[in-house]
């Protein structure tokens, strides 16, 4: 079954709250929004430390206090850390990372000077082999451009989710081409991906209808998206516990 009208996300993996001093919404305000919109997990992944609005390592060192549910809603205590140079390199310890319940792996320019189609399929590879990383953020960007079809099947090869973002559709336009080029690879590989929102506040939380018309046009398979189905959620889930 392809991507169709009826298509929607039960959970969304990739919000930021107040602690990432560009976003605008509390964490309290981020569950009100995902119950409104019946979700039952949220990602709570601010901007690793790389940034210079990003919060502190004491925020990330701390977030495991936070609880795991909350009114019926799952929270992932994770962390958006940013690739900090050509050979895949993040901004937050390892061992921090392997605590968390959820890291993703994205490439910003106001961290990272962009390098070469070579430098950024360098990079991806080795983050490929980066068994603290679980889902490749936002990969279409046109900065960081690299070899799609060498790369993805390596993600795949190495258990790597794949991220479609929304938030892409409103603040990266340029990239949406990308998006779609990532998607089909994504679908000729069997790639499993994300379909995530990247709120920004609590407005757009659960908010991904541009991904999934992208994915609809594309006639992509539904079955490679983990979270439009409860149980595949479910058994992602698993595998995170047992990676971190
Ligand atoms: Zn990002
Ligand atoms: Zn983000």
């Amino acid at each position: 079954m392809y991507v169709n009208e009826k298509t929607a996300i039960l959970a969304d993996f990739h919000c930021h709250t107040l602690a990432s001093l560009h976003a605008y919404s509390t964490l309290r305000e981020n569950i009100e929004a995902a119950k409104r919109k019946n979700l039952c997990l949220l990602g709570v992944t601010d901007h690793g430390i790389g940034t210079a609005d990003s919060p502190p390592l004491s925020y990330f060192d701390n977030l495991l206090s936070l609880p795991e549910t909350v009114d019926g809603i799952r929270l992932l205590r994770g962390v958006e850390a940013n690739i900090m140079d050509h050979e895949g390199r993040l901004d937050m310890p390892a061992a921090l990372l392997q605590r968390m319940d959820f890291v993703i792996a994205s490439y910003h320019d106001s961290c990272t000077v962009p390098g070469t189609v070579a430098d950024h399929t360098r990079s991806y590879l080795a983050l490929a082999r980066n068994p603290d990383v679980d889902l490749i953020g936002h990969s279409g960007t046109a900065a960081f451009q690299y070899d799609f079809e060498r790369v993805i099947p390596v993600f795949g090869q190495y258990g790597k989710v794949v991220e479609i973002n929304a938030h892409t559709f409103i603040c990266r336009q340029k990239s949406i081409e990308n998006c779609m080029e990532i998607a089909r690879l994504c679908a000729r590989y069997s790639v499993p991906v994300l379909v995530n929102s990247d709120a920004h506040s609590e407005f757009e939380v659960g908010v991904v209808e541009k991904a999934l018309d992208m994915l609809r046009e594309i006639h992509f398979p539904e079955a490679l998206i983990i979270n439009t189905d409860a149980d595949r959620i479910r058994q992602y889930l698993s595998k995170l516990q047992s990676q971190h």
